[in-house]
């Protein structure tokens, strides 16, 4: 069989690459290379900036309620699409079906709140700030945005940036994740048949050398980033030596707080999930149970290991199994060397996902792990593992359970689970971290709220989504308005308001 050669996409159809420069993009239930990904040169990104730029003034001057009804279409077409959009997503990222069709409808519902946008992009107006002057405020949008992704959520991320972007009237690039770029080409595809214009949805696919020509770009006026922490602050960093508006979430490790009050049926239910759902490679995902005491530390743990041991590992486009592949090899390799080093440095490993029958291969799946007795020192609970591995770290109290929480460089999200609504409260009110669950153990927040941690899991302060995403993609303009009859001669002091 020959192996397809993918494209970018611009002025509303797929664009063959110049570069020719690939990466390969795999089925990670079987390993096989199913596309090579063209990975851009200068070339490909001045085609692709260009043709956004060409687009955007007049999307940007057209009526919200026009771009908003494009946006419905879009959303009919892809929730028409989803099947077809959700297997894509499997095939390349290997999460099973049902969760890349849950991924797909979180993605959409960004489009529906951006739906109203006639009303999210309304301004102000004061009448008579002084004698016969008037103020008002308006948003315009800010021309050509970039919107840079991660490979975790092919169609959520990106439809996170998409939504409010095109609704505000902006033209977009999108750099997509070279491991699982076929969802963002059949999203830029719909968003043509929907009646999008050419050129207001464009994909340039590649790898640093596209992400560096957008950061550089002048016409580029934003950069909207999901991804890894080291990349996060690079792109943050760069974005804004080059004058541009940036918002950049990265990396994560998120913990659940386990109080002894709290009811262990559920917490073992709400664990399996958030561990081990789509492979543990979810920036909310939890990778750390911080239980208060030894007594619920071992009944939790009991619990755990059973169902961690029945996990069910399978294909992901076949049945329903509880968890697909990890998406490269390199990146299962990677989550086995986290794993030895666990045990070198003294966890006790009470699971462990590399004997699991799968994980002798074909494709590139791991079991699920379950280490116990992690300490804060290890690299285990330090680093982001990415994949389906959960840390028990035994505490004390409450209140070191916060400490531990605290201390950690991430602060996407965290959860506490207990009967109290006083220790609840008082959590939720002191921890520092940007999403908080109570009895929750994955709380991310819906399209009306905005999404975005504290401390090295986001850098700048625009949330995506949202009332955020609103106001990332517009800027202000403030207009003050007089209609003098006559003329009240020259003023040479600053005006006061009278
Ligand atoms: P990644 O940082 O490797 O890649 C993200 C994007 O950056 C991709 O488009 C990639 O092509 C690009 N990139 C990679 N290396 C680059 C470099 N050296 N220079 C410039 N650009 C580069 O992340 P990933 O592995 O695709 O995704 C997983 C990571 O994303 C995890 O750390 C996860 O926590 C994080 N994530 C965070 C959120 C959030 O909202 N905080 C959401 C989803 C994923």
């Amino acid at each position: 069989m020959t192996v397809p050669t993918l494209t970018h996409f611009a002025g509303g159809q797929r664009l063959a690459a110049h570069s020719t420069r690939t990466s390969p993009v795999y089925d990670p239930a079987t390993g096989a290379v199913t596309a090579h990904l063209p990975l851009a040169d200068a070339v490909d990104a001045r085609r692709v900036i260009d043709d956004a730029a060409s687009a955007a003034q007049a999307w940007g001057a057209r009526s919200a309620s026009d771009r908003a009804q494009v946006l419905f279409k879009f959303r009919e077409l892809c929730l028409a699409h989803r099947d077809g959009i959700a297997r894509l997503i499997s095939n390349e990222h290997g999460k099973v079906l049902a969760d890349a069709r849950g991924e797909l409808q979180r993605g959409l519902e960004v489009v529906e709140f951006a739906c109203g946008i006639p009303h999210l992009m309304k301004g102000e107006f004061s009448d008579g700030v002084s004698r016969g002057i008037d103020m008002h405020s308006l948003r315009q949008p800010l021309g050509v945005v970039a919107a840079i992704t991660p490979f975790n959520f092919p169609a959520m991320v990106p439809l996170w940036m998409l939504g409010p972007a095109l609704a505000t009237g902006n033209a977009v690039v999108l750099k997509p994740s070279e491991r699982d770029p076929s969802c963002p080409l059949r999203l830029a595809e719909l968003w043509t048949e929907a009646g999008g214009p050419p050129g207001t949805f464009n994909v340039l696919n590649g790898d640093k050398e596209a992400v560096d020509a957008l950061l550089a770009d002048p016409v580029v006026q934003a950069v909207s980033f999901v991804g890894s922490t080291p990349i996060a602050r690079y792109v943050h960093e760069t974005a804004a030596r080059h004058g541009k508006r940036v918002q950049a979430m990265g990396g994560a490790k998120n913990h659940c707080v386990v109080l002894p009050d709290a009811d262990l049926a559920q917490v073992t239910d709400a664990l399996m999930g958030a561990a081990y759902g789509s492979a543990g490679e979810r920036c909310m995902a939890i990778s750390v149970a911080v239980v208060v005491g030894d007594a619920t530390a071992d009944a939790l743990v009991e619990r755990l290991s059973e169902r961690v041991r029945a996990l069910d590992v399978g294909v992901p486009t076949e049945g329903n199994p509880d968890m697909g592949p990890i998406v490269t090899g390199a990146q299962r390799d990677r989550i086995a060397g986290y794993i030895a080093a666990g045990v070198k440095e003294g966890a006790a490993l009470v699971v462990d996902g590399r004997t699991h029958p799968r994980a002798q291969g074909p494709g590139f799946f791991l079991g699920g792990t379950l280490f116990d007795r992690v300490t804060s020192a290890m690299s285990i609970h330090q680093d982001e593992i990415f994949g389906p591995v959960l840390c028990v770290v035994r505490v004390a109290s409450a209140d070191e359970a916060l400490a531990l929480c605290d201390a950690h460089r991430y602060g996407n999200g965290v959860a506490i689970f207990t009967r109290s609504g006083g220790a609840a409260r008082d959590f939720a009110h002191r921890v520092q971290c940007g999403m908080v669950g109570i009895n929750v153990a994955i709380p991310v927040p819906l399209a009306f709220y905005s999404f975005g941690g504290w401390k090295e899991s986001a850098f700048a302060d625009h949330n995506q989504h949202g009332m955020d995403g609103v106001r990332f993609y517009t800027r202000v303009k403030t207009v003050t308005t007089r209609w003098p009859e006559g003329t009240s001669g020259a003023s040479f002091t600053m005006p006061v308001l009278r």
